[in-house]
């Protein structure tokens, strides 16, 4: 086990595996284009495998495969199995699901044991208006199936915008009961720099139970949160739901979580501009050992809260200019995997 400048365990890793989507939603990749990553820098699903097992000797014990759109990268069933080989405890992924219909049996038989959806609107002419692609149905047909799969947990993560959807809390809700999965809202975040975030586009943790506890009654905090971003809360009707109220309420005391963008890049923080470059190491030939100390070191220093310093600002909007996205492309969400 390795512990962070904060006394925090590295225990999670989000693993991009691609900076690409087919989606453009608003609140994380609106451009139509990006400066994107360099095909060859990708990391292939050995290279990705092997920083999971490095890592695994350091105390990593959950890996969640995300993007950009993790099921634009080809054979990602294939690149499961290689994980779930490597033995972590829990293995997920979270998609879009405009792609998922195809390949949830493969993407299960291969040992992804937790899947999360992203869905934030139930009105196609919503949809299109977020995602800037009319894809709606696509994602129904995937969470119809997968429903009955038998994924060990299946999620909704919801991002409310004001004035975009932020009316359909209590409609979402319902309609995560009936699918049998959870819910989780994810306060809007200021990552990157093309979304145009503000803060009064976010709809507050306090808002949101508030709009809940008038539909269900009020919402009772479930305890035992750990090092979970969710706060979960059971509502008056019995059903449990999550918050990560990352803006209002930010959780970097508690963060156990490294990023690794599909180059390669080793990310502290959701807001770390620079971060450790594994891909060099793994191609200039660096053993195992070697790779593994340079990433012992990498989280020992590591200070970062970047949530918090973000929530101490008076005057806030986007965490960085477009011209600065417009030269670095891993600063956007799409690179760092949400
Ligand atoms: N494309 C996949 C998806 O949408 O599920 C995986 C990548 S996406 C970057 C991962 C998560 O980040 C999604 O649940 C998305 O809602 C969330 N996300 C993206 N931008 C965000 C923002 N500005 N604030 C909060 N959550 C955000
Ligand atoms: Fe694509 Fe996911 Fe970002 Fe939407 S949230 S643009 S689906 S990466």
């Amino acid at each position: 086990m390795v512990i962070d400048g904060f006394g925090r365990p590295l225990s999670t890793l989000r693993l991009s595996v691609t900076d690409r989507c087919n989606l453009r939603c608003s609140y994380c990749m609106p451009e139509a284009t990006y400066q994107w990553l360099e095909k060859p820098h990708l990391l292939s699903f050995e290279e990705l495998a092997r920083v999971v097992r490095i890592l695994r000797a350091y105390g990593l014990d959950r890996v969640r495969i995300t993007g950009g759109e993790p099921l634009l990268r080809q054979d990602l069933p294939k690149l499961v199995a290689m994980l779930a080989a490597v033995g972590v405890s829990d293995l997920s992924m979270t998609s879009n699901a405009v792609l998922l219909a195809r390949s949830a049996s493969d993407l299960l038989l291969a040992g992804l044991k937790r899947l999360t959806v992203s869905l934030d609107t139930l009105k196609p002419d919503v949809f299109v208006k977020l995602a800037q692609r009319d894809e709606l149905a696509a994602v129904r047909l995937s969470l119809d199936l997968v429903a009955g799969l038998g994924f060990h947990e299946l999620k909704l993560d919801t991002v409310l915008v004001r004035g975009i959807n932020h009316d359909e809390a209590v409609d979402l809700v319902r309609f995560a009961g009936d699918l049998g999965a959870e819910i989780r809202f994810i306060e809007y975040m200021d990552v990157g720099g093309a979304t145009g975030w503000r803060p009064d586009l976010v709809v507050s943790q306090a808002e949101l139970l508030q709009i809940l506890a008038g539909a269900f009654g009020e919402a009772v905090a479930l305890p035992g949160r750990g090092a979970a971003p969710a706060q979960r809360f059971r509502l008056g009707n019995g059903q449990t739901i999550g918050i990560v109220a990352s803006v209002t309420q930010p959780f970097c005391a508690d963060c156990d979580r490294l990023r690794m963008t599909a180059d390669g890049q080793l990310l502290a923080c959701l807001y770390a501009k620079t971060g450790l470059d594994v891909r060099t190491s793994l191609r200039r030939g660096d053993s195992d050992d070697q790779i593994g100390h340079q990433i012992g070191d990498f989280w020992r220093s590591r200070v970062d809260q970047g949530a918090l310093q973000r929530a101490g600002m008076l005057e806030r909007s986007g965490y960085v200019s477009l011209e600065e996205l417009r030269t670095n492309p891993r600063l956007e969400m799409h690179t760092r995997g949400g």
